[in-house]
């Protein structure tokens, strides 16, 4: 048989937001790999190799991919949510671009998935329903001088924003600091939502101000959704209109 890569999203948590075209590669996949937490969603069968790895190798990750698929095997890269949002789909594509020259005619297909983002809104109700930028708080891969130009520009632009990666123990005051330019780029009435561990029995959600919003709100499961001068609460549910003047 030959070989191929498939790069999924296990979508937020919950089983059933895994798409169908999902749940259907994994049954036909002799490996998978991703990090820990990700591979260990995927249910274990006879013909399945389970390759697990740490955060932070993700270039490792794909290029073990690509060279499993290039000896026949038939591979699944897991992520969270969608693949190609701040996650494994664009390793792939730089391991293939760093690669040798025969991966280029390798089979290799990226799933859509559901994002943490989405699934945050729709919880929320429709904080998302104009136009709106989604930012990776994370300074891992590019400066943090980088993001706070993109909070304040986007802010001042009238964009909704969702926040993949807010806080980490790691870099506990750079949140504190997005919320001060997000004060004053968004003004202090605008409503933010914090979705922590959505889809999952863990759930919880909370809107608040930006005014009342503090730092200790978002931790590395939380989806933080800030909309725009418009978005406003409707009984339970906050919602962006459709439309801007
Ligand atoms: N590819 C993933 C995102 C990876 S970045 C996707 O498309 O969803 C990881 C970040 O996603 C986390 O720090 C958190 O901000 C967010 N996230 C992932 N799952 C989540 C969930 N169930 N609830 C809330 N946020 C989540």
């Amino acid at each position: 048989m030959s070989g191929w890569v498939v790069v999924a999203g296990l979508g937020p948590g919950r089983e059933s937001l895994i798409v169908p075209e999902v749940a259907e590669v994994l049954a036909e996949a002799t490996d998978v790999v991703g990090y820990i937490p990700y591979v260990r969603r995927v249910t274990p069968r006879p013909g399945l190799t389970l390759h697990e790895s740490d955060n932070r190798v993700e270039l490792d990750r794909a290029t073990h991919a690509l060279e499993m698929a290039a000896d026949g095997k038939q591979v699944v890269v897991v992520s969270s949510g969608d693949p190609g949002v701040f996650a494994m789909a664009s390793a792939v594509f730089e391991a293939l671009e760093a690669g040798p020259q025969e991966w280029l005619s390798l089979d290799i297909r990226v799933l859509p998935g559901i994002t943490a983002m989405l699934a945050a809104a729709a919880r929320i109700g429709a904080p998302l329903g104009h136009d709106f930028a989604a930012i990776n708080l994370s300074d891992n891969l590019k400066p943090w001088e980088l993001i706070e130009k993109r909070l304040r520009l986007a802010g001042e632009a009238g964009f909704a924003m969702a926040f993949y990666n807010p806080r980490s123990k790691s870099r506990p005051h750079q949140f504190a600091r997005a919320l001060e330019i997000l004060r004053e780029a968004c003004g202090e009435e605008t409503l933010i939502s914090f979705a922590r561990a959505v889809s999952t029995p863990e759930e919880a959600i909370t809107t608040v101000t930006l005014a009342e919003a503090t730092p200790d709100m978002a931790d590395m499961r939380t989806m933080v959704i800030v909309g725009n001068r418009d978005t406003r609460r409707v009984g339970n549910y906050v919602y962006t209109p459709r439309s801007a003047l």
